[in-house]
């Protein structure tokens, strides 16, 4: 049996017709992929549909989980259809109309509302802010404005308005289509995008089974002030630096999205940097420089996942992409293990960030949960001891989640009968995930779990291993045991 990969940082790559017979989803796997995004922006509910049921085949058939994560387009503004590409020259007046009124010469939108929510001094930004419009003001149900910035806009371009709180429904009817359809195909997430208040995550869990976790796309200036209250509200949470880059000033963007992993590691949530990572390789077979500090400084501001996009969607090296990201987790997580003296220059500062957080999260619950107290222990107790493994026994994967959550210096085991739970660990730092059937006690769990570590080479006979679990078994969220065991 092959040894898991013991890889902390996950891998999100996005499946599209660069990687989609069944050979290439299996290299891509293979590669190092722990969790297959499907944006449900692009193609057809019958080609989505159809990748579903194959890499749930796939995955099936592996020795290490991966997860499926459905991307729903949510409330995304665009140009209507246009009769043809209209070229926009800075000074000129336009006019935006909905798009079943739309007069010759009009810009159509999907968004009826759009007059309703904008007021003179706000900016429309077309084609991910490539093209600027400064709006003068309403006329019923039209928006007029003055072209700042100009270029080509063609149909069906996105329309970011930063700064506006947008009434529009957090979820579509496409949304509300999609979700029914590929939740009986066996999905693990569902990514809702264009968040911006938790009531938004609130509605959706209305439509998605409590074993189907949801992702917060953080890509909305209104998002990122109710943050902590999304975070709290989602499952997961999604720094989509691609439509956050527009509807921010994108100098904010870096420190944005280190606000936003501290917030979700605080809150004990995975947290994946999304966009443009290694962007030149959807053309190159290397990324460039600049792009791999991007993904290592991801990794150092502790982000569970980094995620592949169009690189591995449209690109013409998805593998190599994949393969890139390895080699930047590994080396930048080797230093980590090491302590070298060029991660401590990197981040010393956010290992004392780290103990203040672990602090914060115990002064600021009075007194602790019992989770988190275990949990702090549990990192502790490792360290002390120098133990290889961290071994957690759960059932939602909670347990797993919250002991990861404080970044320990060793893999987290976590073993679960939980098929679901099994999938959905494998977008979470540090913790590889082994599927066992179901044991009536510790004991038995713990005569499975030492079974497995042997056989998968992860400690030694005689190391002395450090257990975590909730007792009893099966009642999700009571992470309250903490036991030294030897293997
Ligand atoms: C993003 O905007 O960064 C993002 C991940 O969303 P999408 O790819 O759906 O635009």
């Amino acid at each position: 049996m092959p040894v898991p990969t013991t890889r902390r940082t996950k891998i999100v790559a996005t499946l599209g017709p660069a990687w989609c017979t069944p050979e290439a989803m299996t290299e891509l796997l293979d590669a190092g992929v722990n969790v297959v995004r499907i944006n449900a922006s692009h193609g057809t509910p019958e080609v989505r549909d159809e990748w579903v049921g194959q890499l749930n085949e796939l995955i099936s058939a592996r020795s290490e989980p991966a997860a499926i994560l459905i991307d729903l387009p949510g409330p995304r503004i665009r140009v209507g259809t246009l009769e043809a590409s209209l070229t926009l020259k800075a000074g000129q007046e336009v006019v935006f109309a909905p798009e079943d009124e739309a007069e010759k010469g009009e810009i159509p939108t999907t968004y009826a509302a759009l007059a309703a929510d904008l007021d003179a001094g706000d900016t429309i930004l077309l084609d991910d802010g490539l093209l600027a419009v400064a709006v003068s003001g309403t006329d019923g149900n039209r928006v007029r404005g003055t072209v700042r910035y100009g270029g080509l806009l063609r149909s069906n371009k996105g329309i970011n308005l930063p700064g506006v709180d947008v009434s529009a429904a957090a979820l579509t009817e496409v949304d509300r289509q999609e979700v029914a359809r590929v939740i009986p195909l066996g999905v693990d997430f569902i990514g809702l995008s264009f968040v911006q208040h938790p009531e938004d995550l609130i509605e959706l869990r209305q439509l998605v089974p409590q074993t189907v976790r949801l992702v917060a796309k953080i890509e909305k200036d209104t998002a990122v002030e109710n943050c902590g209250a999304i975070i709290d509200a989602a499952d997961a949470v999604m720094v989509a630096r691609g439509d956050l880059g527009v509807e921010l000033p994108f100098e904010r963007v870096p420190l944005v999205q280190k606000e936003l992993i501290r917030e979700a590691m605080m809150r004990g949530k995975p947290v994946i940097t999304a966009t443009q990572m290694l962007e030149s390789m959807v053309q190159a077979p290397r990324p460039t420089r600049a792009e791999t500090s991007d993904v290592a400084n991801a990794i150092l501001d502790g982000t569970d996942a980094v995620m592949l996009s169009a690189e591995t969607a449209i690109g013409k090296y998805p593998a190599r992409a994949v393969r890139a990201m390895v080699r930047i987790a590994l080396e930048v997580e080797g230093h980590r293990r090491g302590r070298s003296p060029a991660f401590d220059l990197a981040v010393g500062r956010r290992t004392d960030e780290t103990e203040r957080l672990r602090a914060h999260r115990i002064r600021d619950r009075q007194p602790t949960g019992t989770e988190d107290a275990i949990a702090v222990a549990v990192s502790a107790a490792v360290d002390l001891m120098m133990a290889p493994l961290i071994v957690c026994f759960t059932s939602s994967g909670f347990t797993a989640r919250t002991v990861a959550a404080y970044r320990p210096s060793v893999p987290v085991v976590a073993l679960t009968p939980e098929r679901r739970t099994y999938r959905q660990l494998a977008l979470v730092w540090g913790v590889i995930p082994v599927l066992v059937d179901h044991q009536p006690d510790y004991e038995s769990m713990w005569r499975v779990a030492r079974r497995r570590i042997l056989d998968l080479q992860l400690a030694r006979a005689d190391d002395r291993v450090v257990v975590t679990a909730g007792i009893p078994f099966d009642t999700p969220g009571t992470t309250n045991l903490l036991k030294v065991e030897v293997v």
